[in-house]
C-alpha cells in the first residue's frame, strides 16, 4: 500500500504509539494529588514543553484540546467572548472584525460566520487570495484600515490543500501595527517550516498530522502576565483544569503521543529534506510524462509535504478510485469535506475554473513515505492518464 495522504492524517510514529501504550498505563489523573497523578502531571507538563517548542513557544502557552477544530473554536469564540467580558486589561477592547483569508481551514470559516450570527456588531469578511494561493497583504492593510472596533485576523501558516505558505511575518506587522489581534493555524506546516508563535496570539496545532494520535491538539496563546494577554473566554466549563481554560481531564495518553511526535521532530532536518525529495521527484515526474498536468500554487513558496495538482481531464473522484485500485491513497480537495462534492474554496478562491477544480488532487508526503510510494502513485496516475486519453480518442471516432 501506499499511503500519500499525510494531510488528512500521517500515520502515528512508533515513537508516539509507544508514548501512547506507555501513558495508558499510568492509572492517574493529573489533577490528583497522589502518586499516580503526579506521574500523570508531570507527563502532561512535560508534554506542553514539548509541544510548545514546534513553535518556539513556551508550556504555560499551551492549552490542550480535542484537536484543531476545537483550537479554532476556542480560539475564535474565546477571544471574541473574552474581549466582551473586558477580560483583557492590558488590551482593552471589543472584537468587532473579524478577517479571514479565503482558504482558512472550515473549522475557521464555519466558526467566524457562526460568531457574526451569535453576536450582533460582530462582522466577518474574507480576505482575497492571489492566483498562487498567497493571502493578498493589501487588501489585509485596507481591511485594517476601514471600520471601527478591534479586529481579529486569522491566517494560516500554510495551505493544507495546495501547500502554499502564507506571509505571516508581513501579516503580523500589519496586525500589530492596527493594534489587532492573531489567529495562525499552524497545522499543515508544524514541523514542515519553522513557526514562530512571537509573531501572533494565538496558534492552533494538531497531533495526527504530524504523525501523533488523532482527537488530541493544542491552542497557543499569549496568555502570560509577563506579556500583553489575548483574551480568552473558555468554551468548556467546569472541573477548571488548564487554568480554568479548558475544563475536563486531560487525554493523557493523547497529549503523550502528541509529545512524542513534537519530540521526534526536534530534529526533523533529514526528513524534511526527504520528504521535499519526494515531492519534488514526484511533480518532476509527472510533468515529464504528461506536459500538461497543473500544480496549484507552484508560483509559490510551497511547504514541502504538499502538491496540489490536476490532470486536466482525469476527474479527481475517477482518479482517487482508480489509485485506490493500485493501492496508492491519496485525497481530492480539502479532506474534511470529502464526501461531499463541491469544489474546494481554496480553488474557487484562487479563481481555478470548476471543470478544472473538478480535477484536482492532492498528494502529501510524510514521515513514512518512501520512492516506491512515489513511483508507484506516478505510474498509476499515467495509466489512469491513457484510459482517459483512449477514452477519448475511442468517443472521436
Ligand atoms: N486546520 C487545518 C489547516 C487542517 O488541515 C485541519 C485538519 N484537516 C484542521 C484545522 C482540523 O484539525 P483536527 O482534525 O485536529 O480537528
Amino acid at each position: 500500500m501506499h499511503y500519500l495522504d499525510h494531510n488528512a492524517t500521517s500515520p502515528i510514529r512508533p515513537e508516539s504509539l509507544s508514548a501512547v501504550t506507555h501513558a495508558l498505563g499510568v492509572g492517574g489523573n493529573p489533577s490528583s494529588i497522589h502518586a499516580n497523578g503526579r506521574a500523570a502531571r508531570a507527563l502532561v507538563e512535560d508534554a506542553r514543553e514539548r509541544v510548545a517548542a514546534l513553535a518556539g513557544a513556551r508550556g504555560e502557552h499551551v492549552i490542550f484540546t480535542s484537536g484543531a477544530t476545537e483550537s479554532n473554536n476556542l480560539a475564535l469564540f474565546g477571544a471574541v467572548e473574552g474581549s466582551l467580558e473586558g477580560e483583557d486589561s492590558k488590551n482593552s477592547g471589543r472584537i468587532t472584525r473579524i478577517f479571514v483569508s479565503a482558504i482558512e481551514h472550515s473549522s475557521v470559516l464555519a466558526t467566524a460566520d457562526r460568531l457574526a450570527e451569535r453576536f450582533a456588531g460582530v462582522r466577518v469578511a474574507r480576505l482575497p487570495v492571489t492566483a498562487d494561493g498567497v493571502l493578498d497583504l493589501e487588501a489585509l492593510r485596507v481591511a485594517l484600515r476601514e471600520g471601527k472596533g478591534r479586529a481579529l485576523v486569522a491566517v494560516m501558516a500554510a495551505n493544507n490543500e495546495i501547500g502554499t505558505v502564507q506571509p505571516i511575518a508581513d501579516v503580523s506587522k500589519l496586525v500589530r501595527e492596527a493594534g489587532a489581534l492573531l489567529l495562525v493555524d499552524g497545522v499543515p506546516a508544524a514541523g514542515k517550516t519553522r513557526l514562530d508563535f512571537s509573531l501572533c496570539d494565538y496558534m492552533t496545532l494538531s497531533a495526527h498530522k504530524i504523525g501523533g494520535p488523532q482527537g488530541v491538539g493544542a491552542l497557543l496563546v499569549r496568555a502570560s502576565s509577563h506579556e500583553s494577554s489575548a483574551p480568552l473566554a473558555p468554551q468548556l466549563v467546569g472541573g477548571g483544569q488548564q487554568k480554568g481554560m479548558r475544563a475536563g481531564c486531560e487525554n493523557l495518553s493523547g497529549i503523550a503521543g502528541f509529545a512524542a511526535a513534537a519530540h521526534a521532530l526536534e530534529d526533523g532536518e533529514g526528513e524534511r529534506a526527504r520528504i521535499a525529495h519526494q515531492r519534488d521527484h514526484f511533480e518532476a515526474a509527472l510533468k515529464a510524462a504528461a506536459p500538461e498536468t497543473l500544480f496549484f500554487g507552484s508560483g509559490a513558496d510551497r511547504l514541502c509535504s504538499t502538491s496540489g495538482f490536476a490532470l486536466p481531464g482525469l476527474a479527481a473522484e475517477t482518479a482517487l478510485i482508480g489509485l485506490d485500485l493500485d493501492g496508492v491513497m491519496m485525497s481530492s480537495g480539502s479532506t474534511c469535506s470529502s464526501g461531499k462534492v463541491s469544489v474546494s474554496h481554496v480553488l474557487a478562491a484562487m479563481g481555478v475554473e470548476e471543470k478544472l477544480a473538478a480535477c484536482a488532487l492532492r498528494a502529501s508526503f510524510g514521515w513514512s513515505s518512501t520512492m516506491d510510494d512515489v513511483n508507484a502513485a506516478v505510474a498509476s496516475l499515467l495509466k489512469l492518464r491513457e484510459r482517459v486519453r483512449a477514452n477519448q480518442t475511442s468517443e472521436a471516432a
